[in-house]
């Protein structure tokens, strides 16, 4: 019950409008301590309802202040335009029976009119760095009253490049204030920076044990020869699986684009989302899938960044995430707020040891299953090692003085096209993994 919160009735009574009954495990252990003021430091997923269990804290500490200031009071730093404008809906339903005002930066919208709005001084203001920053530098914010800062989806933030200009617009808030930190993964060492030196004796929720991570999520993988037979397999679960709405990812905007050609060929209603679409394609592909009028959207998982739908229950991997931690970004797309879900991957050749090292990332074993129609040649490595990685086959190169030397350990060290660039290690002490070639020069 959220009545066990010392919230103001207003807000709770808000709460009791939205039809929220039992806090998520995130607002049983954020909120309290939001409550009382401490900087927390939250590893939580995002459909944790994580966006809650910050904005009420903060709403709460707000709405104690008997004399209206005109300052902004909090401020809210996001990845992307699209959670931004989540958050403000949601600070807003929460605010309702308030006169706490919210306004909006991010970048695609008008700089003046943005100006205009930061004139009237709102009380919380929610953005995504880059636009924020390009404000404070033409003299339109002031950020020296801020009382409450929120940094969300922080490990993305540094994901995206934005840890300079976080690090600028905290610096700003210079005022004594409560500094809340959220990421979905445990982050590098970029993270761990940041929070040395944006939080004042942290506590830390870690609300995801990454085992836990895709509780209600259902996890399958589906071998696949080769990418048209990916297709096929495609086709053949959106006119198979019973879902709401499905979201296929892609690593990249070549082959999202190829396979949205492909789907609305197939007479399916589909949208498309990467980074080169523009604000408004962005906006009517999540408007038309929120209400129903499309159920199939292909996106790149920067695209995909902060999509909070209904309904959406059918997650398809057409490529494999490059890192664990992308895997549970995507899967944390479904099974939202207790939801079922299902989450299916398709796995070439090339695609089976990421797959394994992922398995071992989440601990967890993905459910093998075969399309009795599609079933193709490939259907797995013929033997894994204990890691349940592939085991390579030993080539032969000759020296130069003949002698045969054993050059290829690791299946990973197969021939050139696939030979990784970098390594990159995921939090919470998972294995590194390979960084696969992504598939054309235009990935995300
Ligand atoms: P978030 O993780 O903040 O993006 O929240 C995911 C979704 O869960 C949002 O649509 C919220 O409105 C919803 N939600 C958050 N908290 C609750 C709750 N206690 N009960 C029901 N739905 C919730």
């Amino acid at each position: 019950m959220f009545s066990q919160f010392a919230l103001h009735e207003r807000l709770l009574k808000a709460v009791a409008e939205l039809k929220f009954v039992e806090p998520t495990p995130v607002q049983v252990a954020a909120i309290p301590p939001a409550l009382e003021g401490k900087d927390l430091r939250v590893t939580a997923q995002t459909g944790s309802g994580k966006t809650a269990a910050f904005v009420l804290p903060m709403l709460n500490r707000l709405m104690g202040d008997a004399k209206p200031r005109v300052v902004i009071r909090a401020l809210i730093l996001l990845p992307t335009r699209e959670l931004a404008q989540q958050t403000l809906k949601e600070v807003e339903r929460f605010s309702q029976f308030t006169f706490i005002k919210s306004g909006l930066i991010t970048g695609g919208e008008d700089f003046k009119v943005q100006a205009a709005m930061l004139r009237k001084v709102p009380d919380i203001l929610i953005g995504t760095p880059g636009r924020l920053l390009e404000q404070l530098n033409a003299g339109n914010l002031d950020l020296k009253a801020v009382e409450v800062l929120v940094l969300d989806e922080a490990d993305r933030m540094l994901d995206m490049g934005f840890a300079e200009d976080v690090q600028r617009l905290a610096g700003e808030c210079k005022g004594a204030h409560q500094t809340m930190l959220f990421s979905a993964t445990s982050g590098g060492n970029g993270l761990r920076e940041m929070v040395a030196s944006v939080l004042k004796d942290p506590q830390h929720l870690q609300l995801n044990a990454v085992s836990q991570l895709s509780d209600g999520v259902r996890q399958q993988i589906i071998t696949a020869d080769h990418n048209q037979h990916k297709e096929q397999l495609v086709y053949w679960l959106l006119a198979n699986e019973t879902y709401q709405k499905a979201i296929i990812f892609t690593n990249t905007r070549v082959a999202a684009d190829r396979l949205y050609g492909r789907l609305v060929a197939a007479e399916h209603k589909v949208f498309v989302l990467h980074g080169e679409k523009d604000q408004k394609d962005r906006k009517l592909a999540i408007d038309r899938l929120k209400q129903g009028g499309v159920k199939i959207l292909v996106a790149t998982d920067v695209a995909a960044r902060g999509l909070d739908v209904d309904g959406l229950d059918l997650v398809i991997n057409y490529d494999m995430p490059r890192s664990g931690d992308e895997y549970v970004h995507r899967i944390g797309r479904t099974g939202r707020a207790g939801n079922e879900g299902l989450a299916i991957s398709l796995i070439c050749h090339g695609d089976w040891n990421l797959m394994s090292s992922i398995e071992r990332y989440l601990k967890q074993s993905f459910e093998r299953r075969t399309i009795k129609e599609l079933k193709g040649t490939y259907g797995g490595p013929k033997k894994v090692k204990a890691s349940g990685k592939a085991v390579g086959v030993k080539k032969k190169k000759t020296d130069k003085k003949g002698d045969k030397k054993a050059v290829a350990k690791s299946p990973t060290k197969r021939k050139t096209a696939n030979k990784p660039k970098s390594s990159l290690v995921s939090g919470d002490g998972m294995a590194p993994l390979k960084r696969k070639k992504p598939e054309a020069p235009a990935a995300e």
